[in-house]
């Protein structure tokens, strides 16, 4: 595989650099430190279902784009996302303020209509 170390995107093995940026492509990924305590959130879109911030949020997290989900089905404690038990509520994700164009893009990629 191969990787965009600026994008953080990944590409077929045989391209060299990004089309996005330049920059040669690398095999492996540096890792990502986030300090969480200097990370201010900010909240994407809000979605139409947590299933659907969910399928947001796993592509974020393979873009190592740190993120939680927030339901706003209402203020009763529905602190626990249990998957299906709660399509048609209302959900949005929260990215640090540093990758939020880059999370916008990839959940206005995968939900278009949201
Ligand atoms: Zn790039």
């Amino acid at each position: 595989m191969a990787f965009c170390p600026n994008c953080r995107y990944e590409y077929l093995p045989e391209v060299q650099e990004c089309p996005d940026c330049g920059a040669a492509l690398v095999t492996e990924l540096p890792e990502i430190k986030v300090d969480y305590k200097d990370v201010k959130w900010v909240a994407l879109p809000a979605l139409s279902g947590v299933v659907y911030a969910k399928m947001v949020a796993d592509v974020l997290d393979q873009h190592e784009i740190p993120n939680y989900i927030q339901s706003l089905f209402g203020s009763g404690g529905l602190g626990i996302i249990s998957g299906a038990g709660l399509a048609g509520a209302s959900a949005r994700i929260f990215v640090p303020e540093n990758r939020l164009k880059e999370a916008a893009e990839i959940q206005n990629e995968i939900m278009p209509d949201a």
